[in-house]
């Protein structure tokens, strides 16, 4: 399989690239997601010039709009980090990216809740780092997520999903344009949209029923702007609960009453939190493999991304949730 590029903070690499010349090595990146993907390290302080060790920076200011100052001799380094950032984002245009990593609370890496001190030195925690914003202007569709972020099971799932079918989403893009392929494409990818965005479902149909009205370009584009919105709301018990119902439809003919029960019971199981959903997701594959069932083999839904990754093997934080009340 052809690796995913994903950009990423050079210091969840394990490069001594910090202020302090240490790193912030993350091994569930490097071990477990390293084997699919290529990163591409950016270390926005280094590659803009300041060395290693430097003088630790913060944000200050206007949490919407700060500056980003050296905390000792007070020198702000904004206009310097953000020219270097314009340039840098330019050039990761030829990249093929398929998202970024980016490292948590930085003051020119960090995407969200960054600490921001206002004059009397008092932090907030509601700003983005210099270069993760002009980042995320410039590729808004791009899958973008922090290392913190990405030890939240579900927050996982999303992220890696989101990369792999931006992944198959560009290979669609790679071939000649046309309408079949894109038909095509949305035709595998229908389960996997609704467990998502039921919103979405309905509205990338009607677009694709609209597949000869539409100038391909224009098409393409909505479709992909859709898409990338679509795959960024989170899925939910009941979301994924009703598309495995849904599923069954497929099968009513060959499916006996006792299957169709225990069908019914396992998806109940999932949607209160008590199994993961990897257990329906395999007994559906079951059914599917068995009967042969033409439309649902082919769905993205069943195999999002690479099984190893384990991503659907939590129970949903429903159970959590319930075990954490019933413990008060
Ligand atoms: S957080 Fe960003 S700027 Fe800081 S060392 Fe890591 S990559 Fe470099």
């Amino acid at each position: 399989m052809e690796k995913i590029t994903l950009g990423i903070s050079t210091c969840l690499l394990g490069e001594n690239v910090r202020y302090d010349g240490g790193h912030k090595l993350d091994r569930l990146l490097t071990d477990t997601l390293g084997q699919y993907v290529e990163y591409l390290p950016v270390c926005p302080e280094v590659e803009c010039g300041l060395g290693v060790p430097r003088e630790p920076m913060h944000l200050e200011g206007d949490p919407n709009s700060p500056r980003l100052v050296t905390i000792y001799s007070k020198e702000d380094l904004t206009d310097r980090m953000a020219r270097w950032a314009q340039k840098r984002v330019a050039e990761l245009e030829n990249e093929n990216l398929s998202g970024f990593i980016l490292k948590s609370d930085s003051p020119s890496s960090g995407m969200e809740r960054v600490k921001v001190c206002n004059e009397e030195g008092t932090p907030v925690k509601k700003g983005v780092g210099i270069f993760a914003k002009i980042f995320v202007e410039h590729f808004p569709l791009i899958p973008v997520e922090d290392e913190g972020r990405l030890h939240d099971p579900e927050l996982r799932e999303n992220f890696i999903e989101r990369i792999f079918t931006l992944k198959r989403w560009r290979e669609v893009l790679g071939k000649k344009e046309n309408r079949g392929n894109m038909v095509e494409f949305h035709t595998k990818h229908k389960l996997l949209i609704l467990s998502h965005s039921p919103k979405h479902y309905q509205m990338m149909g009607r677009l694709v029923a609209r597949v000869k009205d539409l100038p391909l370009k224009e098409l393409y584009r909505q479709y992909q702007t859709l898409l990338m919105e679509c795959l960024h709301l989170k899925t939910t018990p009941k979301k994924n609960a009703n598309v495995l119902e849904h599923m069954m439809g497929y099968l009513k003919e060959q499916l006996s009453s006792d299957e169709k029960q225990e069908w019914l019971e396992v998806i109940g199981h999932y949607r209160k939190g008590k199994i993961p959903l990897i257990v329906p997701v395999t007994l559906i594959n079951h059914y599917v493999r068995k009967h042969n069932q033409p439309y649902l083999k082919q769905q993205a839904y069943l195999y999002p991304h690479p099984l190893e990754l384990q991503l659907r093997n939590h129970a949903s934080k429903i159970t959590h949730c319930i075990k954490t009340k019933k413990e008060e």
